[in-house]
């Protein structure tokens, strides 16, 4: 499914983060909040009122750019005009309108999208008189808001789901095929890696079209199989031409990252595992993908075999809660590793829409569980009737039991290991849910 993208954009200090964590918090429920996903988000999947959607703090990404608070917030804006659906413009309710206030008013007239003007730190009704500067823009989405507060955000957030587009479940010329993302912050080799792949002779390449505007997508033939590389368009251009810049875009990874089945997240093995590298992650896992991680730029490291095992001791601690992704050490500028990749990427995807049959399953657990039964709960025996297989992309399982609330987590770590040994799933998370038997 693929949300449509709110951004929030605006000049530094007039509450951008604020608004921000107010939508996460208070009204607003973020999806699920996974381990290893950390606090200092600057985007989060949210649901509100039945509909979902992505929002972006625009404030919190990290632009190199020279060239001071204007080239900043005009980098910012720019980039949220052409990447979210609808753009949360937030303003000063104290301070008026500023001279950069203006500039991105300006490139906001330009822009063929929906703007919200959002008026900030406007407490109550009392402070409404501020707003009679603003009224002079002559826009019609005119809120005044307290972030701090929570004045008018209600208000705000009503009238934004009513405009935004809904989440679309894309009709693409490619379904069925496995969907591969290349993802990875910058400069760990990511179009390095996309132009390997598409430049083997070995392979039969040709591009179609992405499901939006500025992304493309190329179908890959490798041996007998095809596979959809989503958004080389975008890999590529970041690599060439914007280099110096700021390359990494978060709603761009999120919107490669939701269509696809699997993520291949490229490493540097060199500088070894950074924050961002563990928010991916985070979005991968709660997103649900397959993943493989590409430790690349391995031509560098010397004393491999030794390196090796520290890397993955250094995976294991850091990706705690993804020990079951393949991992392969490589240098994207020769294409020796490429079979391997293609190799994984069949398992991880055998893995990932493989259904277990019920009588498997359950012939299958009898014994594990009677070997290896839960703990009693409250001095009460916790019994499993039954296992089925309720979803495939990912895998989720669902058993049901006399007292759900008596089954530890510990217990269902036991139980997806037990199906990883013998089931395989390599690369994919797996759920258990545990329901009351009726
Ligand atoms: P992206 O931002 O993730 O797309 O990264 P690029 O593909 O643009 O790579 C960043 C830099 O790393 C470029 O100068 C590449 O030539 C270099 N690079 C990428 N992969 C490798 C590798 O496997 N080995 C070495 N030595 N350099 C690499």
């Amino acid at each position: 499914m693929q949300r449509p993208i709110i951004a929030i954009i605006g000049r530094p200090n007039v509450g951008k983060s604020r608004l921000f964590n107010r939508l996460l918090g208070k009204r607003v429920a973020i999806v699920e909040e996974e381990p290893g996903v950390t606090r200092d988000r600057n985007y989060a999947l949210c649901d509100y009122l039945g509909r979902s959607f992505t929002v972006v703090d625009t404030g919190g990404l990290n632009l190199t750019i020279h060239g001071g608070i204007m080239a900043q917030v005009g980098e910012q804006t720019k980039r949220a005009i052409q990447e979210a659906d609808l753009l949360l413009f937030v303003m000063d309710g104290k301070e008026g309108i500023t001279p950069v206030d203006q500039e991105i008013l300006e490139l906001l007239r330009h822009a063929s999208k929906t703007v919200f003007y959002v008026v900030n730190k406007i407490d109550g009704p009392r402070d409404e008189k501020r707003m009679v500067d603003f009224y002079q823009l002559g826009v019609d989405s005119l809120y005044p808001i307290s972030a701090e507060h929570g004045y008018g955000v209600a208000e705000l957030l009503e009238q934004v789901i009513k405009v935004l587009p809904p989440s679309e479940q894309p009709a693409e010329p490619s379904n069925g095929l496995p969907k591969i993302a290349v993802v990875g912050r910058p400069n760990v080799g990511k179009s390095t890696l996309v132009n390997t792949i598409l430049g083997e002779e070995r392979l039969l390449t040709s591009e179609i079209p992405g499901t939006t505007r500025d992304s493309i997508d190329t179908l890959v033939q490798y041996k007998d199989k095809k596979y959809v590389f989503i958004d080389t368009a975008g890999i590529r251009r970041r690599g060439r031409i914007e280099s110096g810049v700021e390359r990494f875009s978060v709603s761009r990874t999120l919107k490669s990252l939701e269509r696809c089945d699997v993520a291949l997240l490229l490493l540097d093995g060199q500088e070894g595992v950074v924050e961002q590298d563990t928010k991916i992650v985070g979005q991968i896992l709660k997103l649900g993908k397959g993943c493989i991680l590409l430790i690349n730029k391995w031509d560098l490291r010397e004393k491999k075999t030794q390196a090796m095992e520290k890397f993955r001791a250094e995976l294991a601690r850091r990706f705690a809660f993804l020990p079951y992704a393949p991992t392969l050490f490589l240098t994207a500028l020769t294409a020796k590793k490429i079979p391997q990749v293609f190799t994984l990427v069949d398992q991880v995807m055998t893995a990932y829409t493989q259904r277990i049959t019920t009588a498997d399953l359950n012939r299958f657990f009898e014994a594990r569980v009677k070997d290896h039964p839960p703990p009693s709960y409250r001095g009460r025996r916790v019994k499993l009737y039954y296992f089925t297989q309720a979803e495939t992309r990912p895998p989720v399982f669902v058993t049901f039991c006399n007292y759900p609330a008596g089954v530890p987590a510990s217990y269902l770590r036991y139980l997806e290991n037990q199906l990883r040994a013998i089931f395989g799933f390599v690369g994919v998370p797996i759920k258990i849910l545990v329901r009351k038997k009726r």
